[in-house]
Order: structure tokens, then C-alpha cells, then sequence
């Protein structure tokens, strides 16, 4: 089954432009990144240069890529975005670096999943606007430099510690995304259902809120599901009562787990004790890919204090047995 709360790009969201904040003050929440990203901006126009290379790092969902667009519309720029795993080889990039128009903005999505080769040749066009090609081959094989205009790079990934450190310390700006409050995600859903003439109240939109796991992307997500079930079991308006009628048929808590993230917790204490346990075992005890868990499930989990990430593996909470109905061991952690 598709998991509702999935954070990966669904089709659906492709076709969701219009929910896309373009400017910075259509970017709801995340305040700090919004305050040091004004001024960064604001200085880079004042001078006439490209913004220095931007690194966004956080979980999937939470704003990343729209941000990359944010940037290069405030800066005027053209966007230029591709993935780390879309780039197979030197050349594939050099083709691209050597066709970007002055002061362009290069969004890399996933950029820590880059092949060495191709990262090194990153590393002379983010510092000097140049990069090195070799024409030939043996003996007669000679270095040519070509020159790159001028650029901002911006890199997503969903955890900083993946890069390796000459690409990581190559960017003069690092932002770390967080988990939005549920006030913002407030915001969000009210935004996103005006565009989409939604009718929902305040109180619905809260209930969608919380349920959100934090994250813009699945907070957008769950407001078209609901939305479809109160246009077929109510009158199309989006009430408290609705949105939690609507999420529980969906299988998402009161606190947004969903049953992945309940199948995960459940494993993890019913077949492994509540832990330790590394995750690898983890990952295949529900068939789940190592990094999704990683990325996705035990962020979120962690936030809310239903997993603790031991030197020795992965530990079930007390919360997390509470929240499942179970009573916990003596021993599980706080
Ligand atoms: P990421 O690149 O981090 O995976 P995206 O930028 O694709 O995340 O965000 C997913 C969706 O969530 C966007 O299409 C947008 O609709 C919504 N979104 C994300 N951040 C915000 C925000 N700060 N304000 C409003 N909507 C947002």
C-alpha cells in the first residue's frame, strides 16, 4: 500500500505547483532560515553577485526544494534543478555548469548521493567558477580549464552528516530545517485549502495540523484526502469532527503516526523486546529500506519520544508501549 504519510514526491504533488510558496514571505514557519536568508539575499542584490552556495539540510517534505525556487526568485535568477542520482557522470555535470546563465541558481536535490567523481568536479566550479576537463587519453592526455559563470549552488539533503566534508564546507550558508509547530502547519493548511477552495474551519484545520507529522508536504496530503471524504460522507465542509473521522479511516493517530510508523514500534518491542536493535535488523524485519527509516520514520518518532537511538541500537520508549496499549517493561527507557 502507498503510505499516506509518505514524504516522497507523490504524482499527485507534482501537479500541486500552486501550492508552492514562491516568494520568502509566502513561506510559511521555519523563521530563522527566513530571517538569515532575507539578509543574505538582500546583501548578495546590493552587491550585483550570485548568493553564496546555500546547503538545506532536514527531513523530506519540509520545504527544501521550495526554497531552492524561493531563492532564485528573489534573486531574479533562472532555477536550474536536478539530483544528486540524475547526475551519472563528470561530463553529465560539466554540461550542465558550463550552460548555466550568469547568477543562475543550481538546485541539487539529494546532492550527498553525488558519485565522488562527479563531486570533485564541483569542487574548483563552487570556489574558483571553473572546472577542469580532460581531453585525451594516455601520454598525450592533457587538463583544460573552462570557465563557469558565476552561480549559486543549492544542495538538499536530509542529513548534513552525509556529505563528505571538502563538498559540506564549500557552502557558505548551512540551514537546518525543523519539524514545523503546529501553528505554521496551521497556516499552511488554511493557505493551501484557499487555493484549492476548500472550505474548512479553524478547528479542522488544527485537527489536520497535528496529524501532520510536522511536515508541510503531508499536512497538503492529508488536506486533499480529507477533503475528498467530506465531499462524499459530509457536506464538503472540513470540521473537527470530519478530519478526525477522515484521519482515523486513514489510519493516521491523533499524533500523526500512521501504520508504518505503528508496525515499526510494534516489531521493535514485540519481536526484538522493545531493543536494542540496529537498525539494518530493523529494516528487514518490516521490508523497509535502511535510509527511509533513517530519514523518514525515526526523526519523527524520536521527536515525540517513542525511540531512543542507543550505541547500541534502537530502543522502544515508554511512550511508545503506552501509545500501542502495552505496558512497559521496567527497563524501557523514559
Ligand atoms: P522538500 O524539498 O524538503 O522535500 P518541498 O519544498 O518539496 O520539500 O515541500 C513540499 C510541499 O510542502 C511544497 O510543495 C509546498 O506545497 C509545501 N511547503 C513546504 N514548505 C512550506 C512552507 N514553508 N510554507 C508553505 N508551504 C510549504
Amino acid at each position: 500500500t502507498e503510505r499516506m504519510i509518505s514524504s516522497d514526491l507523490a504524482d499527485e504533488d507534482r501537479d500541486e505547483y500552486s501550492l508552492r510558496p514562491r516568494w520568502l514571505r509566502e513561506f510559511i514557519g521555519q523563521a530563522k532560515i527566513k530571517e538569515n536568508l532575507s539578509i543574505f539575499l538582500q546583501a548578495a542584490k546590493g552587491r550585483g553577485e550570485a548568493l553564496d552556495h546555500v546547503l538545506l539540510h532536514g527531513p523530506p517534505g519540509l520545504g527544501k526544494t521550495s526554497l531552492s525556487l524561493i531563492i532564485a526568485n528573489e534573486m531574479n535568477a533562472t532555477l536550474r534543478a536536478t539530483s544528486g542520482p540524475a547526475i551519472e557522470r563528470p561530463g553529465d555535470l560539466v554540461a550542465i555548469l558550463t550552460n548555466l546563465e550568469p547568477g543562475s541558481v543550481l538546485f541539487v536535490d539529494e546532492i550527498h548521493r553525488l558519485s565522488r567523481t562527479v563531486e570533485e568536479i564541483l569542487y574548483s566550479a563552487m570556489e574558483d567558477y571553473q572546472v577542469d576537463i580532460v581531453i585525451g587519453q594516455g601520454p598525450s592526455a592533457r587538463t583544460v580549464k573552462l570557465d563557469v559563470n558565476p552561480f549559486t549552488l543549492v544542495g538538499a539533503t536530509t542529513r548534513a552528516g552525509l556529505l563528505t566534508s571538502p563538498l559540506r564546507d564549500r557552502f557558505g550558508i548551512q540551514q537546518n530545517f525543523t519539524f514545523y509547530e503546529t501553528d505554521d502547519l496551521v497556516e499552511i493548511i488554511v493557505r493551501s485549502a484557499a487555493i484549492l477552495g476548500v472550505s474548512l474551519d479553524l478547528t479542522g484545520a488544527v485537527e489536520l495540523a497535528k496529524r501532520s507529522r510536522g511536515t508541510p508536504r503531508i499536512a497538503n496530503r492529508l488536506l486533499k484526502r480529507v477533503r475528498d471524504f467530506a465531499q462524499v460522507r459530509a457536506d464538503g465542509h472540513i470540521s473537527k469532527e470530519v478530519a478526525a473521522a477522515a484521519l482515523s479511516m486513514l489510519e493516521v493517530d491523533a499524533l500523526g503516526l500512521d501504520e508504518f510508523d505503528r508496525k515499526l514500534l510494534r516489531t521493535l518491542i514485540e519481536k526484538f523486546g522493545g531493543g536494542p536493535v540496529g537498525v539494518e535488523t530493523i529494516a528487514a524485519a518490516i521490508s523497509e529500506e535502511r535510509e527511509t527509516i533513517e530519514d523518514v520514520y525515526e526523526p519523527y518518532l524520536m521527536q515525540h519520544g517513542f525511540l531512543q537511538r542507543t550505541p547500541r541500537g534502537r530502543m522502544a520508549t515508554r511512550a511508545a508501549y503506552e501509545h500501542l496499549g502495552l505496558t512497559p517493561p521496567p527497563r524501557a527507557p523514559m
